[in-house]
């Protein structure tokens, strides 16, 4: 009995191991390229030390192809900048837009919005969030959950719930926001596999939140610290969120990717090495698991079988780091 028994509950596992039919998620890409840009930071005089016009400059002096300003209940929208506009560069417009619930304020982002949304008070923060998300896709909008673990918040955001956000901010160079957790909360890469294991498709977010332009310090909420690079065929507004909504693009506090090719059972992930710096890539799997470590580049990891996801971490020498959005398995 205790044989067949073992037989039993291992013939599925093998045979789900070896099934034809599980093949990683592919989208077309053809013919995009890489555009960096910063989705959460703040620009106006009274919540920086800066201006509208100086922080959307820094930005493309520093290289960005594109800016969401995101003040709080303020959007600042792309006319005010058209003297920095060009075919380089390109401001979409933006809001931090806070939700009420039970007495806890939480935040969003609404992505190129057309008007503000107004603040929401409910009764509790997922239904507070709930009605802001429903107001920013109402527009046409991308909405992302801000720095969920900022004063812990995250038990009361419902990331998992059924509202209509994939993105949330895994990593905000604010001080304090608590993106790595603590000895008695998760951080947002455990929360992140923790909800991706549930089945929830949640992509992963690099971000600034930047007040202080003036003076760069570790303890000072600067910008440069959290990008995304998103894979679009052109810098257009409405093309660059709706890839940056389904997942077609990297987060990175520094570290840059050359190309991201999936195929049925491989990803590859190409590292930009111009100091020929060493990477360490670790691809991860359901409930945080470490599938594989390599020091290659290109980083490859094939298909094993059971993964339902696999999404990839890369740190280079400096510690910098960038994460690769999971790639879903169809069976
Ligand atoms: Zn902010």
């Amino acid at each position: 009995m205790k044989h067949r028994f073992r037989i039993c509950i291992w013939i599925p596992a093998v045979l789900a191991a070896c099934a034809p039919s599980a093949r990683f998620e592919k989208s077309d890409i053809t013919g995009m390229s890489w555009f960096k840009g910063v989705t959460h930071t703040h620009a106006r005089p009274d919540e920086t030390d800066t201006t509208v016009q100086a922080a959307a400059k820094w930005y493309k002096e520093n290289g960005y192809r594109f800016l969401v300003i995101t003040d709080h209940d303020t959007v600042v929208f792309p006319s005010v900048l058209t003297d920095l506009t060009d075919s380089s560069f390109l401001p979409i417009p933006g809001e931090e837009i806070t939700a009420i619930g039970g007495g806890i304020d939480v935040e969003i982002s609404g992505l190129n919005i057309r008007r503000s949304v107004p603040r929401v008070t409910d009764q509790s923060v997922p239904a507070a969030l709930s009605r802001s998300i429903a107001s920013v896709r109402e527009q046409g909008g991308v909405p992302v959950f801000n720095h969920p673990n900022y004063q812990w918040r995250l038990g009361s955001m419902d990331l998992a719930g059924g509202n209509d956000c994939s993105l949330f901010e895994l990593f905000v160079g604010f001080p304090g926001v608590n993106n790595e957790g603590d000895s008695l909360h998760p951080g947002m890469e455990q929360a992140w596999d923790s909800l991706l294991t549930a089945g929830k498709r949640l992509y992963a977010v690099a971000s600034d939140d930047a007040h202080v332009y003036g003076r760069f310090s570790p303890d000072l909420p600067n910008p440069g610290r959290g990008w995304v690079a998103v894979q679009a065929r052109r810098l257009d507004a409405a093309e660059i969120m709706s890839n940056l909504d389904r997942g077609l693009f990297y987060s990175s506090t520094g570290v840059e990717i050359e190309r991201i090719r999936v195929s049925s059972r491989r990803i590859e992930i190409a590292l930009r090495d111009a100091d020929h710096s060493r990477f360490v890539t670790e691809f991860i799997g359901p409930s945080g698991r470490l599938l594989r470590k390599t020091g290659d580049n290109p980083a490859m990891y094939t298909l094993s079988g059971p993964e339902t996801y696999v999404r990839a971490r890369i740190t280079n020498e400096q510690g910098a780091l960038a994460w690769i959005q999971p790639v879903f398995v169809i069976r």
